[in-house]
């Protein structure tokens, strides 16, 4: 059976503040703007460590951010 990366961000939250997540691309973005955690997706599986995560700039998270309000509407 295999699960698919939107359904992987309905159930996992941050490790690192618990809000919720969003996808981009190949990876798994925190929902929350002081956190901004980054997460790779390997193998289709979201490797959801806080210390393999990167933390993006606020200015590459808000564009994150644009880009999926923008894909969900
Ligand atoms: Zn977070």
């Amino acid at each position: 059976m295999t699960i698919d990366l939107s359904q992987y961000v309905q159930i996992l939250v941050c490790p690192s503040c618990r809000s919720n997540l969003f996808i981009d691309k190949q990876s798994v973005v925190c929902r929350s703007a002081e956190c901004r955690r980054k997460f790779l997706v390997k193998d289709d599986i979201p490797v959801m460590l806080a210390d393999d995560a990167q933390t993006l700039s606020p200015d590459e998270w808000s564009a994150l951010v644009a880009n999926q309000a923008s894909i969900a509407s």
